[in-house]
């Protein structure tokens, strides 16, 4: 089949690599009929994540057909629209039963070979799903691939960020960033009840698409965004910070513009290796920080139960569509934000 691999940083190539076969009677194969391109893929584009396996195909979002099953899958039969979470998760480890799916004790993300150890992944032709019946979710007729792909990844995300902050109507809420996690966390949040939402970018793009969806824009290059949102809280700040960057100056705003008592989620993939902020300036705060890789499994299937994708137009952020021979350019599109790329797939 043919897949995306990483040949090293900020190169993406077009390759014929072997199909993937069963391993474990609890495996499925899926055949993939769109894949996306994350912000966390770009770690590994630019080589900030050392240890990825020259190689290794790329991606963890996708969505396709069930095309062959181990003899111990009961739940998928071939042909089924599936959509996937980006980890995998066996259902039944202590983590996967409180939800905490992210953490499951068997769990492992797709896209990620390290030491010839681990799982390929999902911008290729097809794509091997171990413990099958408790990692992918069924896609039903009615919604999109784009809104399934966007459910198993950044809406679940987005979702899981929103709920962190403790979101209740008529408080005061800032998202900070505005790319596909940050604009389907302001779709979270005013889901939630989010009245008051400033969304916080330096992008005039992706801040209008924040205003579509029912935020207030701020420009943090051209307004005073502290000042912008403790003078509309009488000096007190914002009731929760939702952090969808993962950087040092996006956690010290956060802090920065949170009122005391407060709660900051942090989505962000953060690689600091101290905090932006002092112990002493959280107890100052009686600061509430909540943070994590996402429950996507968990988040995926509350969204679908709730019929949320039908209802939003999540699909909205997705501004390009690539063939999947085209890879290498769409992850340049992607990561310059070229010709406004907000959220790029691959469809084979
Ligand atoms: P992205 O890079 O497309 O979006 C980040 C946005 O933040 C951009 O629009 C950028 O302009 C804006 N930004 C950057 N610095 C800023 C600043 N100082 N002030 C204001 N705005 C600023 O990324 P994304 O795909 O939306 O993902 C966001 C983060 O979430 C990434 O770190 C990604 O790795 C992470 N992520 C985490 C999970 C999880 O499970 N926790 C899952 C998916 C993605
Ligand atoms: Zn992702
Ligand atoms: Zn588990």
């Amino acid at each position: 089949m043919h897949a995306l691999t990483f040949a090293g940083k900020e190169t993406i190539e077009y390759n014929r690599v072997a199909d993937p076969v069963l391993v474990q009677p609890t495996d499925a194969i899926v055949k993939i009929t769109m894949a996306g391109i994350c912000g966390s893929d770009l770690h590994v584009y630019h080589g900030r994540e050392s240890g990825l396996d020259p190689g290794t195909v790329m991606g963890h979002e996708f969505v396709g057909a069930v095309e062959e099953t181990g003899a111990e899958v009961k739940k998928f039969k071939k042909g089924a629209r599936v959509l996937s979470p980006f980890t995998t998760s066996c259902g039944e480890c202590y983590y996967c039963l409180i939800g905490l799916t992210c953490r499951c004790e068997k769990g492992k993300l797709f896209g990620w070979v390290e030491h010839g150890h681990g799982l390929q992944g999902a911008q290729a032709s097809y794509i091997r799903v171990p413990m099958a019946d408790t990692t992918l979710l069924p896609l039903s007729s009615d919604i999109d691939e784009k809104k399934g792909l966007l459910s198993g990844d950044v809406f679940s995300t987005g979702y899981f960020c929103a709920d962190n902050a403790g979101i209740k109507p008529g408080n005061v809420y800032a998202v900070i960033g505005c790319g596909p996690v940050g604009l389907m966390t302001i779709i979270a949040a005013k889901h939630l009840g989010a009245e008051v939402l400033f969304a916080i970018d330096t992008i005039p793009e992706r801040l209008a698409k924040a205003k579509q969806f029912g935020a207030i824009p701020l420009n943090a290059s051209l307004t005073d965004v502290k000042e912008q949102i403790l003078s509309s809280t009488r000096g007190r700040g914002a009731d929760a910070v939702m952090e969808v960057v993962g950087s040092e100056q996006t956690l010290k705003l956060a802090i920065d513009i949170l009122r005391p008592g407060g709660t900051i989620s942090s989505v962000g993939v953060h690689t600091a290796k101290y905090f932006a902020f002092s112990p002493g300036e959280a107890y100052d705060k009686n600061l509430i920080y909540k943070s994590g890789r996402c429950p996507a499994h968990y988040y995926a299937e509350k969204l679908l139960m709730e019929e949320l994708p039908q209802r939003y137009a999540i699909e909205d952020i997705i501004t390009h569509t690539f063939p999947l021979a085209d890879g290498a350019r769409a992850y340049d599109v992607f990561d310059r934000k070229l010709d406004n790329c907000i959220k790029a797939v691959l469809v084979t």
